[in-house]
């Protein structure tokens, strides 16, 4: 729970405390639809978040699942359909960009060409009615906090596109904003340079102590090193959020447990629950399992899902203590780990198993498979239509995870 959510006891109070206990980021009940009549899009949908002064949070999600849309109806970019955005307690829905003072970086720079790194990066100071005097301090305190002291004078295309990226984090910056807004700043990087850049957004964050952050990606990588709260998105929602470990060991949903990390996600039948472990039936096997408190318990003889972690599952000989049989269906070789899909006897569905290094097997080799114990954690099965798949159905890519 953030600090917001505390009640004063007396509007005295209230009055004196409303902007030390007002959260610096508040969505409440945002709403956003594009266009009209049959042609509209809903892009957000309910959408409530709070996010603390000196927080990051990130939203991650697919593509087209709405993190732009929100970001943009908190800078102003985009308008509400329903519901109010606040900043420290100030309603800014009708606001316009320019008077809510937060800082944006966006995928594509947006730097003026024709304009040096300096006049970049002073050009937001000028809109903020910065006195003229201060300026040209407060662009080399920016330009210094991305390490681009030296290249005040260049132009957009005389720059790297990392160096271009640092440009406008610096003019983001400039204006000292107490809320920074970034949409998938490193998207446009090469592999390399989005993990250096990565590791000096760290820093920046840590250069910033009492600063809101909204970071947008659609790639958990980046959402594990950087936020202490991950809002999961999916189709205009937020579906799940909470803190980056919470929602990697515990899964809420079978979505965030692929969308988070890459998940077996075996249906299963809960056969005994004692405390937080669990006796599951997959297939024919019975295995032990994480059992999270969800609201209500779990039922018995009840459906759930198993979400083993692919990096979980070990590979070795049929004839290992415990081990299933397993037959290799494909198999491809990722760098630090090869990446097997397996149909194992006794279970219904194709599992995924990422093994350490370069793992030189056949399609069609008969190997012994194990799980952990327990082998996962619980997940309630999902209501409605949607399909439950036992494939790893992440489409963000693979980073190496925590244990
Ligand atoms: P994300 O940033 O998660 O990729 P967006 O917020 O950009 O998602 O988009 C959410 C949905 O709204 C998508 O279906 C997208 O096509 C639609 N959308 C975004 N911007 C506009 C716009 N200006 N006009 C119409 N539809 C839009
Ligand atoms: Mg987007």
């Amino acid at each position: 729970m953030s600090v917001g959510d505390a009640h004063p006891r007396s509007v005295f109070a209230a009055e004196i405390t409303t902007t030390a206990i007002e959260p610096a980021i508040v969505f409440d009940r945002v709403g956003v639809s594009y266009g009209r009549g049959r042609k509209s899009t809903v892009a957000l949908t309910d959408f409530n978040l709070r996010v603390t002064a000196g927080e990051t949070v990130a939203l991650l999600g697919p593509s087209g699942s709405g993190k732009s849309t929100a970001l943009g109806a908190l800078a102003g970019f985009v308008r509400p359909t329903t519901g109010a955005v606040r900043l420290a307690g100030r309603d800014v829905t009708d606001l316009s960009p320019a008077k809510r003072g937060i800082g944006v970086v966006v995928q594509s720079y947006a730097l003026f060409p024709h304009m040096r790194a300096h006049d970049n990066v002073a050009f937001g100071l000028k809109a903020h009615r910065v006195p003229r005097k201060e300026i040209d301090g407060r662009v080399a305190e920016a330009l210094a906090m991305v390490g681009m002291a030296a290249y005040a004078k260049r132009l957009p295309r005389e720059l790297s596109g990392g160096q271009q990226q640092r440009v406008a984090i610096a003019r983001a910056l400039a204006i000292r904003p107490k809320v920074l807004l970034l949409d998938e700043p490193l998207a446009a990087l090469d592999a390399q340079l989005r993990q250096s850049m990565l590791g000096e957004l760290q820093e920046l964050r840590r250069a910033l102590p009492d600063t809101a952050m909204l970071y947008v990606t659609h790639d958990q990588a980046e959402a594990l090193a950087l936020a202490d709260r991950i809002a999961v998105m999916r189709d205009a929602r937020l579906v799940d959020i909470d803190t980056a470990e919470n929602l990697w060991r515990r899964p809420p949903s079978d979505f965030t447990a692929a969308f988070l990390g890459g998940a077996n996600l075996l249906p299963c039948t809960v056969n005994r629950v004692s405390g937080t472990a669990a006796l599951v039936t997959v297939g024919t096997s019975t295995l032990r399992a994480e059992a999270p408190d969800i609201p209500g318990g779990w039922g018995v003889d009840a459906p759930g899902l198993l979400c083993v972690r692919p990096h979980t599952v070990q590979i070795g000989a049929t004839s290992d203590r415990n081990a299933m049989r397993g037959t290799v269906v494909s198999t491809v070789w990722r760098g630090a780990s090869t990446r097997l899909r397996l149909t194992v006897d006794g279970l219904g569905d194709e599992i995924t198993a990422d093994v350490p290094g370069h793992l030189d097997i056949e399609v069609g080799a008969i190997v012994g498979v194990r799980f952990p114990d327990p082998a996962g954690v619980l997940i309630p099965p999902t209501i409605g239509a949607e399909t439950i798949g036992a494939a790893v159905t992440s489409a963000a890519p693979q980073p190496d995870v925590p244990k």
